[in-house]
């Protein structure tokens, strides 16, 4: 089931990440890691993916990533 319509990006912040890989861990489904543990992020956050971005988003310990509506 599709919580509302629209789906969301996640965006790095490039310089405040420190490859620490919590989003990773949190949100397998859309983020891998590169070879020196940046975050890959896969594609638009689907609705059903909502829960899990956001939390992600609110584990990062560096605040370094941010979920943006379309
Ligand atoms: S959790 Fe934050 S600091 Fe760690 S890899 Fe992901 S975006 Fe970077």
């Amino acid at each position: 089931m599709r919580e509302r319509g629209a789906d969301h990006q996640l965006r790095v912040d490039w310089p405040a990440c420190q490859a620490r890989g919590v989003c990773f861990e949190l949100l397998p489904e859309l983020i891998e890691l590169d070879d020196w543990g940046y975050p890959v992020v896969g594609g638009p956050v689907t609705p059903e993916l909502l829960t899990a971005a956001r939390a992600a988003v609110h584990g990062c310990p560096r605040m370094a990533l941010r979920l943006l509506p379309g």
